[in-house]
């Protein structure tokens, strides 16, 4: 019985983004996402001048 599918052991820990909905696997991705799409910084101060 060694037919099992080779990448599908993980437990799927989704984040989704709470602005678009769209599911990503890692928190690094959705927040990357998030600045990308959404222009939302994260918790770093935006370069005060
Ligand atoms: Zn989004």
């Amino acid at each position: 019985m060694g037919f099992a599918a080779s990448s599908s052991n993980k437990p799927s820990k989704q984040e989704r983004c709470s602005l678009c909905g769209r599911v990503f696997n890692s928190a690094e991705d959705l927040n990357a996402h998030k600045q990308l799409d959404h222009g939302e910084q994260s918790h770093e101060p935006a370069g005060v001048s």
